[in-house]
């Protein structure tokens, strides 16, 4: 006879010995993962065994990653009767009285009487409520029998990893929970074995449960995953990459992996380096694949697709990460109208399948110009109305110093927006850059108007200019009725659209946070996709009007520099070569359009490609002529690519979406670190501690020195 051990005093090895024994419960059934034994002889059998453990089998000092390495009993029953027999969230009250085996991870359980414990149980599927009640008050088990089994049962640490046996029944009418999938029935216990007792978590799991910092959930990424929004965001995520597979493969595209070890050339953003063990020689890690898909229409691949990792060393934001993920295609003898329509219908197809949204019809497209001109930014967020419009003429504005007037009515505005709260957004405004301007903006160029009275906002503005009867009539044809109670947003700045956005497009945009913040507007949750096309092709790197005279202006490629010019008409036999029908792109580039197109969806942009310059002899001249880059550098940097070009390039153009934001945006999360399974924060990989250092070794094999 054991000496029985107050509940306190027991020894973690012995309770752990215990529950993992097979036999905690008398089985109802031969064959089920636990013998017949009785309580108190599972407690003598887990005790001859830690004593008869192997050395060396670490099962004290509270490790208890080796209990599963306990040697096979004798009575140990066949490896099947303990396999799993559903999963969580599939058992439902189609199996009332069946017995089933689960799996999975325990959370805290609960007494809710002398000889009652429930135990939610939870697997990859879902949650199933295990339900302990003593099956022995009538039989044999003594008293003490029974409470060591409870306590056994209350003493697993949330988040172990258990195999559980029992009935399913169904719940009583008022415990069902119907919002819950398996929500009408629970599992009555014959038996468990914790497979794997977790030490105390540094954070809970639940769902109401406070989260720790973003550092302590990265640091501890698998415990954070397991949070059911996370999986749910990591399961839409396959789905989605499963969809797109099986949407381009019957669209005819083909998969190509392309290296990762790519070559420093540039691209626009900043790239990781690759030491090698060759004195000055560095690979790149690819910003996209967009060289090697280019060549691989020159290979005669026809339609190339790659769900593609790239890297660009960038600052960090809630939708940045270093490497990233794009939905990568490229087309052959293909135009814009070709690519817009395969892409569409990709979207739209995973959009169904992720979250079963639907639409109707293609996609409206604008100009960069007009997404400017109308909503003062390049990924135009078309909801809610409050259309920018240019309302110089109307106040009698005369642009001798090159300046324009916009403004934009928020009905009902006036009371709306405080005065206080308007200087708010002013001042972040302020500290916001605009490349047109050189990154400032004069706060006397921005006020609101407060629409009160007959004349409604007629009479004078500010910088010294008049709203007639006349040009409000003019005003309103294009605005809309300005009436009393509106608030009217009025914005001299300098004429031309340079970069991602203008003033007024910004101040819109954060009037329109602020309604949605304080209710007084309703959120408006479709989803409004548009394409942007025609960008300029080239992005002057100062303002054209801030240029000394004598002094000439340098660009760098607003998309990349392999993007085709918008010809004037489309190419004929009896045209002109390519080269010459350019000839106004080298004399005014800043003039040039780009058959460049983005995607959009609700002011985020996730998707962008372009028509590719195929021509090796205009693309050695974009490089050379408007690039400004040396014979040496064009050689260095691009020579296989112009290659690929002068051996037999069909024309051909493509697209990348960016994966990490499309998904973020279908799982209605706010940060796409949220859809990544390891993000980085600035710090780097919390969770394996990356970027580390390396041994002095390291260095020397790679011909580096760190230099402090
Ligand atoms: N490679 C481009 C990007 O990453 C997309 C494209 O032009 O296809 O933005």
């Amino acid at each position: 006879m054991i000496p029985r051990i107050p509940r306190h005093n027991w020894d973690r090895r012995l309770l752990r010995a215990l529950l993992e024994s097979e036999s905690i419960f008398a089985a109802c059934q031969p064959r089920t993962f636990f013998s017949s034994l009785s309580a108190t002889g599972a407690r003598r059998s887990a005790q001859t065994r830690i004593k008869s453990l192997p050395s060396g089998t670490r099962c004290s000092g509270g490790s208890h990653r080796h209990l599963s390495t306990y040697a096979p009993s004798a009575q140990q029953p066949p490896q099947q009767s303990r396999k799993r027999t559903h999963m969580c969230g599939h058992v439902d009250v189609s199996h009332v009285g069946q017995r089933v085996v689960l799996c999975g991870w325990a959370l805290s359980a609960r007494k809710a009487g002398k000889d009652l414990v429930f135990v939610p149980l939870r697997d990859a599927t879902g949650i199933s409520q295990l339900v302990y009640e003593d099956p022995h008050s009538s039989s044999s088990h003594s008293a003490e029998a029974r409470e060591s089994i409870r306590d056994a049962l209350l003493s697993i640490t949330p988040e172990s990893v258990v195999r559980v046996s029992g009935i399913v029944r169904k719940r009583p009418t008022e415990a069902v929970k119907k919002d819950q999938c398996g929500g009408e029935v629970e599992i009555v216990l014959e038996g468990f074995e914790v497979l794997n007792a977790a030490d105390p978590l540094p954070f809970s799991t639940a769902a109401r449960a406070k989260l720790p910092s973003e550092e302590v959930r990265l640091k501890y990424r698998y415990v954070d995953l397991r949070r059911s929004q996370l999986q749910d965001n990591l399961r839409k995520r396959a789905l989605a990459a499963h969809t797109a597979r099986n949407y381009l493969q019957v669209q005819r595209f083909v998969e190509v992996e392309t290296p990762l070890l790519f070559k420093s050339t540039p691209e626009g953003a900043r790239e990781f380096l690759v030491p090698t063990r060759h004195p000055g020689q560095f690979y790149a890690l690819p910003q996209s694949p967009q060289q090697y898909k280019q060549v691989l229409m020159s290979a005669g691949l026809d339609r190339y697709y790659q769900i593609a990792k790239c890297f660009r060393d960038e600052s960090l934001g809630a939708d940045r990460q270093p490497e990233f993920t794009q939905i990568d295609v490229e087309l052959s003898f293909a135009e814009m109208e070709d690519v817009m329509e395969v892409m569409e219908g990709l979207v739209k197809q995973i959009f169904n399948a992720v979250i079963g949204w639907k639409t109707d019809g293609p996609f409206p497209r604008i100009t960069y110009e007009q997404a400017m001109r109308s909503y003062g930014s390049d990924k135009p967020d078309v909801r809610y109305g409050m259309k920018i419009c240019n309302v110089s003429e109307a106040v009698g504005h005369v642009s001798d110093d090159g300046t324009v007037v916009e403004a934009f009515c928020v009905k009902g505005g006036a009371n709306k927006i405080s005065n206080k709260a308007f200087e708010k957004i002013k001042e972040v405004i302020l500290t916001e850059a605009f490349p047109l301007l050189g990154g400032k903006v004069d706060p006397k160029d921005l006020y609101p108007i407060r629409v009160s009275g007959e004349a409604g906002w007629t009479g004078k503005l500010g910088f010294g200019l008049e709203v007639s009867p006349a040009g409000k009539q003019q005003i309103e044809a294009e605005m809309g009725r300005v009436e009393e109670g509106d608030l009217v947003v009025v914005n001299r700045r300098l004429n031309g659209y340079l970069g991602p956005h203008t003033i007024a497009g910004r101040m819109r945009l954060h009037i329109i946070k602020h309604l949605l913040s304080t209710g007084a507007l309703s959120p408006d949750n479709e989803y409004n996709f548009l394409w942007v096309h025609s960008f300029p092709l080239f992005t002057p790197t100062t303002h054209p009007a801030r240029i000394p005279a004598g002094t000439e202006a340098t660009y760098e490629a607003t998309h990349h520099p392999f993007t085709a010019p918008l010809l004037p008409s489309p190419p004929s036999t009896t045209s002109p070569s390519p080269t010459t029908q350019h000839d106004s792109l080298f004399t005014s580039p800043g003039d040039a359009l780009g058959q460049h197109y983005d995607l959009v969806v609700n002011g985020q942009e996730i998707g962008g490609g372009s028509v590719r310059v195929h021509d090796p002899h205009l693309q050695r001249r974009i490089f050379s002529e408007i690039l400004h880059m040396t014979p040496e550098r064009v050689a260095a940097d691009f020579n296989h690519l112009l290659d690929a070009l002068r051996f037999g390039c069909p024309p051909h153009a493509g697209m990348a979406i960016g994966f990490d934001r499309m998904v973020a945006i279908l799982c209605g999360a706010s940060s796409i670190r949220d859809v990544i399974a390891f993000p980085k924060l600035s710090g780097g990989d919390l969770f394996v501690g990356s970027p580390a250092g390396v041994s002095g070794q390291a260095l020397k094999e790679y011909h580096l020195k760190v230099v402090e």
